[in-house]
């Protein structure tokens, strides 16, 4: 076999259970393992919330590179390397397919829009120069297409749907390389080394204080093996139940950030979570289960890929069409994490902003807060900032998950609110996950830790924390702001418009 073959790392940052990995190994006798880096996905100013919401903040760019390094040293344990580039992914690769002589081109499929429009030019490209491509599913546990086909063309819209039709995933793949076939010849093109976050322009980055998140395969199978050993917890996985201000050991296993950029398969973290079952016998079912995450997962994919304009209100068939106000002061206090709340600012500011990754609750909380909650901002505003922000920031989930919080698709019971007071007390009453994150109030006695505009002023004063000083004062009132977001989510239910008709346009800016 004389054959070069190439394999086009974009997520899928992994050794393991890697399908485009395996053909291409098995099709060629030289391996040439790209990675393209994209500038669409690099914009160091911290100010830039693009809409479109594709740019990387930090944490992000940060993981990515450390998922990099740690590709590139496993591929060079079994006798290759990882190739580096940077450019426009569909100039880069077709022209290094021509370079280098490429026979056949090995990619995982993805089912981002961008990325459709991404692969579709490079695979029309590749077969008019006669190279084979494969382009295997292993970001998910299951075809997308294959569930909307299964369900006469139509995305199921709902979780349960979605189980029936899913049935059980394809097992991951279990090759253990020894060694994988050589890098063929170069032909004098230029790599890159990995670079550093600073290279890239990511500012004064030892002003920042870094996620202890650190990207990678490695880290990723140590994470599993850590979250999958004591068996009785996996069992007994309760998503609600969780502590969202559990942060020295988050509730959850922290593995999204892994799965987002494939250092971890899906369909491996699937598996072990059954041999863990097998081993228990009585364990929780989906969809609390941790299985009935994944499947939560698959459930958003599905539904993504199969919605057009499913990242936008506008166009887009499953959701509700309601008047968001327009406030950029009011978002960049959320954003900024300066409404007044500290619950919410204490996930916005401090967790969101230096880790990249909060709870599933304290995301519920702050996505309710900004949206039908409090402030009546538009989901798409949060999703970018989300977008930007999360290490795990994941195209499919994140507008899915603004999409049902928002009440705008999946959950319509908008009368049901989070408190951005009594809901974190539930958990940590004390406020030591606010002490934490918000060091400006670590003083405050815990009576007015989740409120503390109703410390009396001497209180204030000892716990050195004046609010309208040291710490804002709330932005809204909660009582009477969720009052008004309940009426005009009602409202605009009650015209129960489609999403694209100039008469909606009209309708909705009466209810502004
Ligand atoms: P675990 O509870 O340990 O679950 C294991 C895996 O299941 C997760 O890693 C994730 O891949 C998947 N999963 C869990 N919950 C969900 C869910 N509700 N929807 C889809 N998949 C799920 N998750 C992302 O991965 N990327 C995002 O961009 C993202 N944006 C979100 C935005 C909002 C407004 C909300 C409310 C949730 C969002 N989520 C997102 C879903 C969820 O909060 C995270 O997946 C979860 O908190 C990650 O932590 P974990 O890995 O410890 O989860």
């Amino acid at each position: 076999m004389e054959y070069n073959a190439m394999v086009w790392f974009r997520k899928g940052l992994r050794i393991h259970d890697n399908p485009a990995l395996d053909l291409a190994c098995r099709r060629s006798k030289h391996l040439f393992p790209v990675f393209v880096l994209d500038p669409r996905y690099l914009d160091p100013d911290p100010s830039a919330f693009s809409p479109g919401s594709t740019r990387s903040g930090l944490n992000r760019i940060r993981f990515l590179l450390e998922s990099l390094s740690d590709l590139d040293s496993s591929l060079r344990k079994l006798g290759s390397r990882l190739l580096v580039l940077r450019g426009d992914p569909v100039r880069v690769v077709s022209q290094i397919l021509m370079d280098w002589n490429i026979g056949t081109l090995c990619f995982e499929f993805d089912t981002e829009p961008y990325s459709q429009v991404r692969d579709n030019q490079v695979k029309d490209f590749a077969s008019k120069c006669g190279i084979q491509v494969f382009s295997p599913i292993s970001h998910t546990l299951f075809s997308p297409a294959d569930i909307i086909k299964k369900n006469g063309g139509k995305p199921p819209l709902t979780y349960q749907a979605f189980v029936k039709l899913a049935g059980q995933p394809p097992p991951p793949l279990t090759e253990a390389y020894t060694c994988l076939p050589p890098v063929g010849d170069l032909r004098g093109c230029e790599l890159l080394d990995i670079p550093q976050i600073d290279e890239l322009g990511y500012g004064d980055i030892s002003q920042e204080e870094f996620s202890p998140i650190r990207g990678g395969e490695s880290e990723a199978l140590k994470r599993l093996e850590e979250s999958l050993k004591n068996k009785e917890w996996v069992a007994k996985f309760e998503k609600p139940k969780g502590d969202p201000s559990a942060f020295l050991k988050p509730a959850t296993t922290l593995l999204s950030p892994y799965l987002k950029f494939g250092c971890l398969s899906s369909r491996y973290f699937y598996q072990c979570i059954q041999n863990v079952y097998k081993n228990v016998g009585k364990h929780t079912f989906p969809p609390v289960s941790l299985v009935g995450q994944l499947l939560w997962r698959e459930f958003f994919y599905t539904v993504a890929f199969g919605t057009p304009n499913f990242d936008q209100m506008k166009g887009n068939k499953i959701c509700k069409q309601i008047p968001w106000n327009d406030n950029e002061g009011l978002l960049i206090a959320w954003r900024e994490g300066q409404t007044g709340y500290p619950w919410i600012d204490a996930i916005m500011i401090q967790q969101l902003k230096k880790w990249g990754w909060m709870h599933h609750l304290a995301r519920h909380s702050v996505a309710c807060f900004l949206t039908r909650g409090d402030l009546f901002i538009h989901w798409e505003k949060g999703r970018d900032v989300f977008e930007r922000q999360l290490i795990d920031s994941d195209w499919a989930i994140n507008n899915g998950n603004w999409l049902w919080l928002s009440c705008s698709s999946f959950f319509y019971q908008y009368h049901r609110i989070y408190s951005p007071t009594t809901f974190g007390k539930k958990y940590d009453p004390d406020g030591k996950f606010i002490r934490h994150f918000l060091p400006v109030l670590k003083d405050m006695p815990k009576e007015y830790i989740y409120e503390p505009w109703s410390a009396p002023l001497s209180v204030q004063e000892k716990a050195k924390c004046i609010i309208g000083r040291d710490y804002p004062i709330p932005v809204v009132d909660h009582g009477i702001a969720s009052k008004d977001c309940k009426r005009r989510v009602g409202e605009a239910y009650a015209l129960n418009l489609p999403s694209d008709s100039l008469e909606t346009e009209e309708k909705l800016s009466g209810l502004r």
